[in-house]
């Protein structure tokens, strides 16, 4: 039996912030990873002469406010800073809806993103300033929250005199929100246009929630990294290891062990027992039940894993073309193709090409790929339920080949130019892929599904009541903050600062 002061499971970006800021304090730290390389989501896969980005379309790294956690304040503090490249265009949106189409390219920069809007949308600039003007007393309310050195303060009183727009922002919905502002319909169906990267609809996402991406993005503005998100992965692996580090791939945790008062002490890897003072799970609350004596379990926190739901999931294709995006008539990074003006609609149609979103990562990378090729990343919506159960081998194959064909067809008539002649090489990866690598239930990408009830504010407020196993931590995309590059990185740094806490106080 071996013996650290922290083990992760789960190299994840979670994880990977977790275990890095436990080994930059001295406490002796295990990763136990159960695939052959770090990161989870934030990877990248060899096909033919394409190296392909698999899920980072955008990274927001850093943040609205100086006094708020950022990806790139993270990766500092660890010494690992990544070269990243900025975008300038947020996104080009296509709407086909017959009674609301446009075809619009939306500006990083507050002014540029109302001139875009204003051109669009004749009017619309001043109730879309207004929009994102909430973000400043969001941000002040957060950095409130957070409550600097002494640790995380909710005062609802506090809250309500002086973050008047924070409480509003966080218990409406961005739709509501938006209609209260007097924002024009056509102007609400673009600037929703990121509705997707939540994976709730705007009528049931949390204004706060939306709000923060949102403004972040357009302000921030969007960065990726030279060599896919698997660099990122690799330098917080460097520094983990320079900071003592040890990391063990092909180590899957097939159990989590506690003591007779529910206390969790280790885990077992490889038929190997393995035992920490702290014990921080990358992983799922419902894989950590699955893989847990229930009777250890706390029942709240058993009920808190069973009543929430999965959240969104997707389809991929990945083309690496024998042509250059110049050549194909490729202009912009980020398209997003919807049919409805209306993001409920969107999602519903979901199945039949009604959000989805197609990234050409030369136009953000010139160099991404060989001499004379490019590269396209198709990203399509499913839910937990979407994909068909019990089908064959074969059966799965011509399901992903119907799913790709349909959505490059679309794509190609929408845009007026041809792909398929080009396409050299083509992977496609489904939800039954997510939930092979990231050994999520359904496939989930998003974690749970931050929709209604179960929003950011709500898990933050509960947070203390529900994850309430001793000696057992949770960051990731599963967790309080919901999916996304930062919302792991940052939920990492917070759990590994709060079990470093811990550890000193113990120590003391
Ligand atoms: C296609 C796609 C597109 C995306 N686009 C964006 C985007 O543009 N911007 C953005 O910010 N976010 C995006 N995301 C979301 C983002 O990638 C995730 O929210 C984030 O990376 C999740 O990080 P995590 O810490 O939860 O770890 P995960 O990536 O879920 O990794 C968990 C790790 O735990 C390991 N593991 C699981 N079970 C065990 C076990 N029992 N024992 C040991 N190890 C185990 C897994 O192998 C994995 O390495 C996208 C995701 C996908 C899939």
């Amino acid at each position: 039996m071996k013996e650290y002061d922290v083990i992760v499971v789960g190299a994840g970006n979670g994880g990977l912030v977790a275990a890095t800021t436990t080994a930059q304090a001295g406490y002796r730290t295990l990763i136990l990873e159960k695939h052959n390389l770090p990161g989870g989501c934030a990877t990248s896969f060899v096909r033919g002469r394409f190296e392909f980005e698999p899920s980072l379309h955008e990274l927001c790294a850093e943040s609205t406010s100086a006094d708020l956690e950022s990806t790139k304040g993270i990766f500092a503090d660890f010494g690992a800073s990544v070269e990243l490249l900025h975008e300038d265009t947020l996104y080009r949106t296509i709407c086909k809806d017959p009674t609301c189409s446009y075809d619009v390219v939306m500006h990083t920069g507050r002014e540029n993103f109302l001139d875009d809007i204003e051109a669009a949308v004749p009017g619309s600039r001043e109730s879309v300033g207004h929009f994102f003007d909430l973000c400043k007393n969001i941000d002040d309310a957060q950095v409130y929250m957070n409550g600097g050195k002494n640790g995380p303060k909710i005062n609802p009183f506090a809250l309500m005199s002086k973050y008047g727009d924070f409480m509003r922002a966080a218990s409406h919905s961005t739709e509501e929100v938006e209609k209260e502002l007097g924002i024009p319909e056509k102007a609400r169906s673009i600037m929703n246009t990121y509705w997707g990267y939540l994976g709730v609809p705007t009528d049931d996402l949390s204004a706060l929630h939306f709000i923060s991406l949102l403004t972040a993005y357009m302000q921030v503005r969007p960065t990726m990294p030279y060599n896919r998100s698997h660099e990122l992965s690799l330098n917080l692996v460097k520094a983990f290891e320079g900071f003592g580090g040890e990391i063990r791939y092909n180590s899957e945790v097939t159990k989590f062990l506690y003591d007779e008062k529910g206390k969790a002490i280790g885990v077992v890897a490889n038929g190997e027992e393995y035992r920490a003072r702290k014990i921080i799970s990358n992983v799922i609350p419902n894989n950590v039940i699955n893989r847990s004596d229930a009777s250890k379990l706390p029942k709240r926190f058993r009920k808190m894993a069973n009543v929430r739901k999965f959240g969104m999931t997707f389809v991929t294709v990945y083309l690496g073309l024998d042509k250059t995006r110049e050549e194909l008539g490729i202009d912009d990074y980020s398209v997003f193709i919807t049919r409805n003006k209306d993001a409920r609609v969107q999602f519903d149609t979901r199945a039949d090409c009604g959000y989805y979103v197609v990234n050409c990562l030369n136009k953000a990378l010139p160099n991404a790929t060989p001499e004379g090729t490019s590269t396209l990343f198709f990203t399509i919506p499913f839910m937990p339920g979407d994909f068909p159960e019990d089908l064959t081998p074969r059966g799965y194959k011509e399901f992903k080949n119907t799913i790709a064909e349909k959505y490059i067809k679309d794509y190609e008539e929408t845009l007026g130019i041809t792909i398929r002649p080009y396409i050299e090489e083509i992977s496609i990866a489904s939800p039954v892929t997510f939930a092979r690598y990231l050994g999520t239930p359904e496939g989930a990408i998003y974690g749970y599904d931050t929709g209604s009830w179960d929003n950011v504010v709500g898990r933050t407020a509960l947070e203390p009541m529900e994850y309430n196993i001793p000696n057992l931590f949770f960051c990731g995309g599963h967790s309080t903050m919901g999916d996304g590059f930062p919302s792991g990185y940052i939920t990492g740094d917070r759990t590994g600062k709060k079990v470093v806490k811990e550890l000193r106080k113990e120590d003391k």
